[in-house]
């Protein structure tokens, strides 16, 4: 039996996963799935982990400074998971990476050479990509004999028609790699693979999936395969965030720095950190925090319908651009959770033949939609931890046969 670990690092957080690998191919089995969150200087992190049954297995808060990076997030995770299964060697670490740039469309064995080649990624992805390094470098150290493996967020999306990958500037960015990569790719590898599972019929036609996290973007599916993004070159673009501002005028740009004469740091800090649900309501980046603080806070409500405007003419334009609608499926924290935002963006949809049932999406039901409706609207949980588990199985059976 080869055992695995899989690594998510994001901004502040770190999501890992122990996993069972059976090498001839059948599904990797989550032994124990968990998070540290709110890594930082200043912060008290917090770990939690649950295993296969849900049982609680961690949930510990650490002293203030005691988790301040990544690596030593990554530390304390290891300490935890030797202290649970003090037998077992890894055979393979799979670690999210966010961007793969134009060269990488799967997973891929991390050497020092595909590790350089990645750091150059970095500006692209700022807020991801660096700590995801920094994961990959930390594992490296701590696992020299397990097979290292990067799974991208933009892979999924590397085979879009050349109108869905470019910008219209002059060509030489395109060739020096300002395209428009798209992201979240993970989630929707792995809502397309249940969605074969589940609904074969579905998986074959037009989907649109709506991924509603602290990051949000949108996907159009034709047959199970990406055809267009909501986001583009960098993980800006599309609909508002967290605290990302989506879909912006580039002539905002400008006139941040002509007129505002803000420096380029600043404005990205603006744009990463200041804008999206939090830049609106002037309260929170959460969405559980505003739905609750929306009755008496005008601000919040308005964060929440322009969030919901987003996606509604994300929708509509995936719809045009994948020629119609079959299956509509939501997920991410907010996409699986909110009762609220669903049935606000489903509101009216008739025209494009979707109507959702209230008392379904009440219960938060796999298939939300009504009978009669001719879209099918479904709220699949993600799990990109099995992707990037379903990759270091593949990996690590590709190599046995090489050696074979
Ligand atoms: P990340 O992109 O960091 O992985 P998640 O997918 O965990 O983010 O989503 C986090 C978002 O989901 C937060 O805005 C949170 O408020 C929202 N969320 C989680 N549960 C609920 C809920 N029950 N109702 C509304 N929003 C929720």
């Amino acid at each position: 039996m080869a055992h695995a670990l899989t690594l998510n690092a994001g901004s502040s957080s770190l999501k890992f996963g122990y996993f069972h690998l059976d090498t001839d191919a059948g599904e990797p089995d989550a032994r124990i799935v968990g998070l540290v969150e709110r890594i930082g200087q200043g912060q008290r992190a917090h770990m939690r982990a649950k295993g296969p049954d849900g049982a609680v297995l961690i949930d510990k808060e650490f002293g203030r400074n005691h988790v301040s990076d990544h690596g030593t997030a990554l530390e304390r995770v290891v300490a935890f998971l030797r202290d649970r299964r003090p037998d077992a060697t890894l055979s393979a670490v799979g670690h999210r990476v966010v961007h793969g740039g134009p060269d990488f469309d799967a997973p891929v064995e991390l050497t020092d050479k595909v590790i350089k080649r990645l750091a150059e990624f970095e500006p692209l992805a700022p807020l991801h990509q660096p700590h995801n390094l920094s994961g990959v470098r930390a594992a490296l150290e701590l696992f020299p004999d397990a097979v290292q493996v990067a799974c991208f967020d933009t892979a999924f999306h590397r085979n879009h028609p050349w109108v869905n990958d470019t910008f219209a500037i002059p060509r030489r960015f395109y060739d020096e790699g300002v395209r428009r990569y798209g992201f979240h790719g993970l989630s929707y590898e792995y809502i397309s693979s249940k969605l074969a599972e589940i609904a074969p019929h579905l998986h074959m036609g037009r989907t649109i999936v709506a991924h509603l996290g602290n990051g949000a973007s949108m996907c159009g599916l034709m047959g199970g395969r990406s055809v267009a993004s909501s986001m583009g070159f960098t993980a800006l673009d599309g609909l508002p965030m967290g605290t990302r501002c989506g879909q912006l005028d580039p002539g905002v740009l400008l006139y941040m720095l002509q007129t505002e004469g803000m420096g380029a740091d600043e404005i990205q800090n603006v744009l990463y950190r200041e804008s999206g649900l939090l830049g609106l309501s002037e309260l929170s980046n959460d969405m559980r925090t505003l739905e609750a603080a929306a009755k008496e806070n005008e601000r919040a409500r308005e964060a929440i319908s322009y969030f919901v405007f987003r996606i509604r003419r994300e929708l509509g334009a995936l719809a045009a651009a994948l020629g119609g609608v079959s299956t509509l499926v939501f997920c991410g924290g907010i996409g699986e959770n909110s009762v609220h935002i669903r049935e606000k963006v489903c509101e009216g949809m008739g025209w494009l033949g979707m109507e959702i049932d209230e008392g379904r999406n009440l219960r938060s039901e796999q298939i939300i939609s009504t009978d009669l409706s001719r879209v099918r609207v479904l709220v699949i949980p993600t799990n990109e931890e099995l992707v990037i588990a379903r990759a270091a199985r593949d990996m690590l059976a590709q190599k046995e046969e090489t050696a074979a």
